[in-house]
């Protein structure tokens, strides 16, 4: 394949994935058609779930080694905690931000006015760790279990406490670092590597959903599908266009165009987690901010960052309260406004959480848990959406924070690479560079 064609590569992959996905929905098949066995079930689910296992098996790898060497130039100085600290504020703020205004839209539209309660299927919430165990949590007693289960917020503060170690012990830290570097570059390649094959997985990924997607729920719940659906694209257009005009200084509609392939991975894998790899590479090598910044703020951000699904929980909340006719009162909605801060932090960047998290939500202001079954039927397109909204939000606060701190490439940002392929000696170039400053 060409490589200067990529991006549009995918785009195509996800149109046409879309399209013929959607046809295969409409078409008179039975189950047991040749299509639908060996081709949507078979074929294309199984190119599909191997790409985005492939896409996950290079999380954990990623963000320990990128994190290490990261945090090890920022070094034991202050800016790592300054950088951790700004990183941190503008998740919860833009989090915050998303939350109300989901709920103004919401309160504004009405997506539960007159629903019918007689339909609703039975959820069952799942058991949700208390603040105090997930607090606790985020400290690994072994890392190599954290590694293994892919507990991020364990990995990241493993990764960070080598990091500033390698720093403090001379000569042997300079060598274990200039080794973490190299694997770096290894794990970036197999990163470049999945990403030629991206377009076949994006399509075959998308038909295969897209041919079993029930389509019927969006017409029953159309108010709150196409609600949701507004905040987020409000939310990715004003929001964000807002925070990098003013916050980084930078033109959003070129933001955009760099992000591109990050949000066609997050909508096609609808997992901010398996994104994480391509929104890393995208905002060093498309946009320009320097792996100590985006070695932190990109990781935790597909952990704890998420505007999309907040923005979901939000409407959910108001579109369940007026389902079952009850009144929350405005201090209902600031709970609400708080609770999905807060959940954003605990719902992990992986399909379908956002609605157990959503339960926590109900329980805060007494609205009843089983109103989740009346968004289920709607909730894996709207997922795909807010999982786009999640690491677009990721990729504006690593620019900013990048912007502020002076780690930000200019150049790259202004330049001409608009693809995600760049020749391998071009990176290799630029690896040299950053080690030379170092
Ligand atoms: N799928 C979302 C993500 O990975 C989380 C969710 O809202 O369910 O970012």
């Amino acid at each position: 394949m060409e490589t200067g064609n990529l991006t549009r590569n995918i785009l195509i992959g996800m149109v046409a994935g879309i399209v013929i996905g959607s046809l295969v929905h409409v078409a008179p098949l039975s189950a047991e058609n040749v299509i639908s066995i060996y081709l949507i079930d078979g074929l294309f689910d199984v190119v599909g779930d191997v790409f985005v296992i492939s896409l996950k098996l290079l999380v954990v790898p990623l963000v320990f080694v990128s994190l290490a060497c990261g945090a090890s130039s920022l070094g034991a100085s202050a800016s790592m905690g300054r950088i951790a600290g700004k990183t941190i504020a503008l998740y919860l703020v833009t989090t915050a931000l998303a939350i109300s205004l989901a709920l103004s839209v919401a309160v504004m539209v009405g997506p539960g006015e007159g629903i019918d309660l007689g339909e609703q299927t039975e959820f069952v919430a799942k058991e949700r760790p208390s603040l105090k165990e997930t607090i606790v949590n985020i400290f690994p007693s072994n890392p190599i279990a954290a590694m293994a289960e892919a507990n991020m917020l364990q990995v990241i503060v493993f990764a960070i406490l080598v990091g500033v170690a390698l720093t403090r012990c001379g000569p042997a830290g300079e060598r274990a670092r200039d080794m973490l570097n190299d694997w770096n570059e290894v794990i970036m390649q197999m990163v470049i590597m999945l990403m030629k094959v991206a377009p076949y997985g994006v399509f075959c990924l998308l038909v295969a959903l897209f041919a079993n997607m029930g389509f019927g729920a969006i017409l029953d719940l159309a108010k709150y599908f196409f609600t949701v659906a507004g905040v987020l694209v409000l939310h990715f257009l004003i929001t964000y266009g807002f925070l990098i005009r003013f916050l980084a200084g930078l033109n959003p509609v070129r933001f955009y165009q760099r992000m591109g392939p990050v949000m066609a991975y997050a909508f096609s894998t609808s997992s901010s987690n398996a994104t994480m790899p391509v929104t890393l590479d995208t905002v060093k090598r498309r946009v320009g901010v320097q792996n100590e910044v985006a070695s932190f703020t990109v990781p935790l951000g597909a952990t704890i960052n998420m505007d999309g699904t907040a923005i979901m929980q939000g409407v959910a909340t108001v579109f369940i309260a007026q389902a079952f006719n009850i009144d929350i009162s405005i201090t209902g909605y600031l709970m609400v406004v708080l609770a999905a801060t807060l959940a954003s932090i605990g719902t992990a960047g992986v399909p379908g959480v956002g609605l157990i998290t959503l339960a926590l939500i109900l329980d805060q202001v007494g609205l009843p848990v089983e109103g989740i079954a009346l968004i289920i039927g709607v909730d894996r397109l709207l997922d795909m959406m807010r999982t786009a909204v999640n690491v677009t939000g990721d990729g504006t606060v690593a620019t900013i924070v990048a912007r502020s701190e002076g780690k930000f490439d200019r150049t790259i940002f202004d330049g001409e690479v608009s693809e995600l392929d760049v020749p391998e000696n071009e990176v290799q170039a630029e690896t040299e560079t950053s080690t030379h400053e170092r």
